[in-house]
């Protein structure tokens, strides 16, 4: 907490105009937190094959009490920026494993095999985190192998610190995802270091993979890293999710290029929680588990 705050007057210091708006959106973040206003919202991570569901991702919204719903694309940076992304994920992280062991031991766990909630490299910085992912595990109940941590391939990921702590957390059987995975600049040498169970193909990546124009090199070019992708983590012992499916024309091609797994509006928006409830219930009811 006091080095949110050393972070804080440091930023201040530097402050330029469009630095001011984020200052504030940084002070009310806090108030915001404090109040209550943030929610977490789920979108379903499916088998392409079977349409069941496999996990699920934890998002964070903000209802601002006038704002309305304020997307994560506009409050983590600040979050980040102001250092309160480090109480917030907190949040985030034993919120996510308290629905999550709330959802297992209602339908089982063959219902719902993981839950991932996204981490900034921020928090891997703060000495607590391993700590508390400990405590968060612990008093939900949560299995450890339940829970996956999804973090943005960055160069960060390469530093000793950060990478020790990804271990601690890889030997307490936590697994770590690679979000936005073929965006960053340093993939393969990345996954070398870095010990992630699962790589998410980037949104950019399944954009427009269904067009087949032969005269089209952009489309041909997604379809050759996503393939590559897709080998390179076969190679690896890894799993993949395809993110951002929008039809079923891109579950029919990933599919083809040895996808088994993916995530999109196609699929399921994120919703609330009461609504992925009904979904899970539903399902139970539709697909009868062979034991
Ligand atoms: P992400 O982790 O890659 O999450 C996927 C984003 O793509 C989500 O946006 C999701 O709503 C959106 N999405 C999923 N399927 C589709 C689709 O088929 N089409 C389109 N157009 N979009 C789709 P969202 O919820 O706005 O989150 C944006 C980003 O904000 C996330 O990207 C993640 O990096 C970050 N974020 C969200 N919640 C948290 C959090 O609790 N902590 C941290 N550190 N970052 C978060
Ligand atoms: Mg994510
Ligand atoms: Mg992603
Ligand atoms: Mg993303």
């Amino acid at each position: 907490k006091q080095r949110g705050k050393a972070n804080w007057v440091r930023f201040a210091a530097g402050m330029e105009k469009p630095a001011q708006a984020h200052a504030q959106l940084g002070g009310d973040l806090r108030r915001a937190l404090n109040a209550g206003e943030f929610k977490l919202v789920y979108q379903p991570i499916v088998d392409l094959r079977t349409g069941r569901i496999t996990g699920v991702e934890a998002l964070a919204r903000w209802i601002h009490p006038e704002r309305g719903m304020v997307s994560p694309a506009d409050f983590i940076p600040a979050a980040e920026r102001s250092g309160l992304i480090v109480p917030l994920g907190r949040w985030v992280l034993r919120e996510t494993c308290r629905q999550a062991a709330a959802w297992l031991e209602r339908f089982g766990p063959e219902a719902l095999e993981k839950a991932a909630p996204n981490v900034s490299i921020r928090q891997l910085h703060d000495p607590d985190f391993v700590a508390d992912v400990r405590a968060a595990l612990a008093d939900s109940g949560l299995p450890p192998n339940r829970l996956v941590l999804e973090l943005t391939e960055s160069a960060v990921l390469r530093g000793h610190q950060v990478l020790r702590v990804l271990h601690e957390l890889h030997e307490m059987g936590v697994r770590l995802a690679l979000d936005d995975f073929g965006t960053g600049e340093s993939s393969l040498s990345l996954l070398r270091a870095f010990p992630a169970a699962v790589v998410k193909l980037d949104k950019s990546f399944v954009d427009n993979i269904e067009l087949d124009e032969p005269d089209s090199a952009a489309a041909g070019a997604r379809q050759a890293v996503a393939r590559a992708v897709v080998q390179l983590a076969d190679a690896l012992g890894l799993a993949t999710v395809a993110e951002g499916i929008e039809n079923q024309e891109q579950v029919e091609r990933l599919l083809k290029l040895g996808y088994t797994v993916g995530q999109g509006y196609h699929l399921g928006r994120p919703v609330s929680s009461e609504e992925f409830t009904a979904r899970l219930l539903d399902q139970r009811q539709r697909v009868p588990l062979v034991a």
